[in-house]
């Protein structure tokens, strides 16, 4: 079914910030400079080495694969199940090992094993393998998150989406929005997307992947919505997408850099953009 009809057919949906609602992508440079500007001057040159190959696919770690930092191993995973290891350097971990290592799904705690679910992580990743510490990592977030919020940072909303939100709304339908992003700067990005005043309910910090569900649960019982009704949009499957298909809610995974595979979500699609480029239909 389409997903524009389908969705509102709705009566909440919950939206991500980062990657979902808007597409800018030249924040990551500067949060890759703001990184290595925190590393040990002797590694940073390896840092730009690794960061660059990650990007361009020329890295074992790559979006969509998982770091184990505290093993020093580059992971694939299927929905957290691991497939295969690598060390840093290629080389492959045997199919024994692997299942020795890795017998249970991958609970991932943002600070020892962490999901290179979206792009904030590839360059974090390669960070802690050169032994950045976790406060100078926060630190260079918090950096670009600021530059985020300047006239520097230009953003272009998505053509007709505040739109076909407004008119969710008035036709009876709740929104909100979950993002794991400071709120001062959240706001300031949502302002530049004339989005600020699309939604019913705002969580910011939202410490997604570990208490989505929480969340989530907490929205359906706020606007007394059940699961089947409401959907959740988002750019990281761990994050927005596996809490909410488990409560049962439909799913939009925006899928930027090809990781899904064909059930992954209800619907899969690289940019929320391309639902409204045909028309900018209305309700
Ligand atoms: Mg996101």
């Amino acid at each position: 079914m389409d997903l524009l009809r389908s969705l509102e057919a709705c009566k909440l949906i919950v939206f991500d910030l980062d990657g979902t609602l808007y597409e800018e992508t030249h924040h990551f440079d500067y949060y890759a400079e703001q990184i290595a500007a925190r590393l040990p001057e002797a590694a940073r040159n390896d840092f730009w080495r690794d960061y660059r190959d990650a990007l361009d696919g020329r890295h074992t770690l790559r979006i969509g694969r998982a770091y184990d930092a505290a093993h020093d191993l580059i992971l694939a995973h299927r929905r957290g199940r691991v497939t295969d290891a690598w060390h840093w350097d290629g080389a492959p971990l045997s199919a024994t090992e692997v299942e020795q290592r890795y017998p249970e799904p991958l609970t991932f705690d943002r600070k020892e094993l962490l999901n290179v679910g979206d792009q904030w992580w590839l360059p974090a990743s390669v960070a802690v393998h050169y032994g950045i510490a976790e406060k100078a990592l926060g630190e260079a977030f918090l950096a670009t998150r600021d530059f985020m919020q300047s006239e520097a940072f230009h953003m272009r909303p998505i053509p007709g989406l505040f739109e076909w939100i407004d008119a969710f709304r008035v036709h009876g339908g709740k929104t909100a929005l979950m993002t794991n992003s400071p709120e001062p700067d959240s706001r300031t990005i949502l302002k530049k997307l004339g989005l600020d005043q699309a939604f019913d309910a705002l969580i910011f910090w939202a410490e997604k992947p570990l208490k989505t569900e929480a969340h989530l649960r907490a929205l359906l019982e706020r606007f007394q919505v059940a699961p089947t009704d409401a959907a959740s949009v988002g750019d990281n499957w761990q994050n927005d997408i596996a809490p909410a298909r488990r409560l049962g809610m439909k799913t939009v995974y925006i899928d930027a850099f090809g990781l899904a595979e064909g059930d992954d979500a209800d619907w899969i699609l690289p940019s929320l953009r391309t639902a409204f480029a045909a028309g900018e239909r209305r309700i």
